[in-house]
């Protein structure tokens, strides 16, 4: 054991200590020599027991956030031998949102997709340590994506891909002005202009600091006409004038942006803290062997047992008023922190580091859930209600052969089809179009050719999707789908022109983007109604801000608190509960690599600690 271990290990238990011999003195006192030793021999073997316990550390959730910190925690300390480790999780698998999976021959991602960015991130130089980029089995690429997409609007009218960009791109310059990476430029569009004259607008009409980016965003796109289209005629194209293509257009990049995000409504996504938000530069990329291969890297190190599968914790008992000494007195009981688990059982521990989602989290802080005992304080609370964690999904849809054969020459490739749709006040919308398909901005093949295509939901759009039943899906997909790449549709009398922002789709632009296609099964990630995660990610809501994440990362009791009672025996012990997690994390949340820094940052904090070396850096084997 190390030497600083122990001295801390009796800093900590000074007071109890000299309690213990002070009384134990008074009672042998009285006693022959003869009697007294053999008690002075049995203390001193219960002393020593007392001092050489290791402390226990149970990390709580196997996702990236605690297989990280297990990873680090272990391989700081394995040679010296000084903690009790051990991982529980609620599920049977490890990975958490990681899930890698496989459908109709394809290696797919039912969460954690991209790493965004590959300049400098951790996930990526594991990745490319452990070959993961690499794959004989065909995985879920998408590059497709890279290729020109093909945009229909509602209706059947194939787009004039320069009026997409201009919005698209206008969408974009917004959202880097929010981010703040717009500078002034000599654009052809003055994007800066437009930027300001939107949050001039936005300050007119209220607050800023309660500004969400939809308002913004809205704002940008009145800025925007009031600049290009004032005076001009709005011209037609078939059912659709210009503006609202435009609009339509714009909102199908609001519609990408909630999946990206995770918000459902970008009226409650907070302005002032996206340029908080950082992301590494380079190419965003896929994990050829699948994004679990890195959790398996993660893991690989642990001895077996240490992860525990189908242990779910049920409550969680701490101590922030400290440990009486009779609890001192009582052997594991002097462990400040005690678990309950779903199967009876329970757990103490010295410390516990708790990484499960922030939709977790809602969950045990409502009045009648009983997860922390006593109730977490209320700084911590209030950031965990007043963040927000939306719910996205996947839909995968694998076509039937007949639809798409793969190994013809002849093929006809489902293109990365992205929708415009009427407004939801249009009395133009398709009737056989779903709700639930409305706010879905794209649908194409998970890699060139294909035949298993890929949509994001959000929302209660992406709540619903989970309630739906197989057939359902694809009765609504179908029905979307053969009404963007079919002409046969209501509106195509009046689209029968080649106009200005698009053309009808022609007989040849149908056979170009494949037949009516027949969708043969669905695979769909459920994470809204998963007890385990009750979401996706998390983002700033308006009126929360990058404080609460901060609040989120603090462990408890708190440092600084002076709630110790009269009664307790000594101060609270320290660090009783941990936070990590993507939503702990105040610039990288919501990704992988934001969990994986927090694992690391709460392993160095137990770490220092005990003053061992940490490894910020970690290397993970
Ligand atoms: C659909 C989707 C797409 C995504 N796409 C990307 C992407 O492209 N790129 C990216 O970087 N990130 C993406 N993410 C986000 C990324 O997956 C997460 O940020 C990250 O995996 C979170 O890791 P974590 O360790 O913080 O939490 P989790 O992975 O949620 O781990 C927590 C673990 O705790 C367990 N648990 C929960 N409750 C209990 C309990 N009571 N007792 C015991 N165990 C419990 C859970 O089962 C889980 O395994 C995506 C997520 C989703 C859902």
């Amino acid at each position: 054991m190390d030497g600083p271990y122990i001295s801390h290990y009796l800093q900590q238990h000074t007071h109890s200590l000299l309690i213990k011999s002070s009384s134990f003195l008074l009672t042998i006192s009285p006693l022959p020599l003869s009697l007294s030793l053999p008690l002075v021999f049995v203390f001193l073997q219960k002393l020593a027991k007392m001092v050489a316990k290791k402390p226990r550390i149970v990390i709580i959730g196997a996702g990236m956030a605690g297989l990280t910190a297990a990873n680090l925690l272990y391989k700081a300390t394995r040679s010296k031998d000084l903690f009790e480790l051990c991982v529980v999780e609620g599920g049977t698998r490890i990975g958490g949102r990681i899930h890698t999976s496989e459908f109709g021959g394809d290696r797919i991602e039912m969460g954690a997709t991209w790493i965004h960015g590959i300049g400098g991130s951790p996930v990526h130089k594991i990745a490319q340590e452990i070959q993961a980029l690499h794959s004989e089995q065909p995985w879920e690429c998408m590059d497709g994506s890279s290729q020109d997409p093909v945009t229909i609007a509602e209706g059947g009218l194939e787009l004039d891909p320069s009026l997409v960009d201009t919005i698209s791109s206008l969408y974009r310059k917004m959202m880097d002005f929010a981010q703040g990476k717009l500078i002034q430029a000599n654009d052809e569009v003055d994007y800066y202009r437009i930027a300001t004259k939107a949050l001039q607008n936005c300050k007119r009409n209220g607050c800023l600091a309660e500004l969400s980016i939809g308002s913004f965003l809205r704002q940008a796109l009145d800025a925007y006409w009031a600049l290009t289209i004032e005076g001009e005629d709005d011209k037609e194209s078939g059912n659709w004038s210009r503006k609202l293509l435009e609009e339509a257009i714009y909102a199908m990049n609001e519609n990408t942006e909630r999946t990206y995000t995770s918000a459902d409504d970008l009226l409650n996504l907070d302005f002032n803290a996206e340029s908080e938000y950082r992301q590494f530069p380079d190419e965003e990329i896929t994990i050829a062997k699948g994004y679990l291969s890195i959790i398996e890297s993660l893991a690989s190190v642990l001895p077996a047992g240490v992860i525990q599968l189908g242990r779910k914790v049920k409550k969680i008992e701490w101590k922030p008023q400290g440990l009486r000494s009779s609890e001192i007195d009582n052997g594991c009981d002097s462990k400040p922190v005690k678990l309950h688990l779903e199967d009876g059982s329970t757990m103490s521990a010295d410390h516990v580091i708790v990484t499960v989602s922030l939709g977790v989290l809602k969950a045990a802080i409502r009045e009648d859930s009983g997860m922390f005992s006593p109730p977490l304080p209320s700084f911590k609370a209030e950031a965990i209600s007043k963040l927000g964690f939306g719910v996205v999904n996947k839909l995968f849809l694998q076509l039937d052969h007949q639809t798409h054969d793969r190994q013809s020459e002849n093929s006809e490739t489902f293109p990365f089809l992205q929708m415009v749709f009427h407004r939801p006040d249009s009395e133009l919308r398709h009737r056989k179009i779903p709700w639930w398909m409305r706010r879905t901005a794209s649908v194409f093949p998970i890699y060139n050719n294909s035949s298993v295509l890929l949509s994001w939901f959000a929302g209660e759009e992406a709540l619903e999707l989970e309630c739906l039943k197989d057939d359902e899906i694809v009765k609504g997909v179908s029905a979307t789908i053969s009404s963007f790449l079919s002409d046969s549709q209501p509106g195509k009398q009046a689209n029968t022109h080649k106009c200005s922002n698009g053309h009808v789709n022609s007989e040849e632009t149908y056979k170009a983007l494949g037949k009516k296609p027949s969708i043969r099964s669905v695979l769909k990630s459920q994470w809204g109604t998963d007890p385990l995660f009750m979401g996706s990610y998390s983002y700033v809501a308006v009126g929360s801000s990058g404080n609460d994440f901060d609040s989120m990362a603090e462990p408890l009791p708190k440092s600084s608190s002076s709630n110790c009672a009269c009664a307790a025996a000594a101060p609270p012990p320290p660090l009783q509960i941990l936070f990590a997690g993507e939503a702990t994390h105040r610039t990288h949340y919501s990704t992988t690599h934001g969990a994986y820094f927090s694992g690391i940052r709460e392993a160095n904090r137990v770490l220092q600690h005990y003053q061992c070396a940490g490894f910020s850096d970690a290397l993970h084997h």
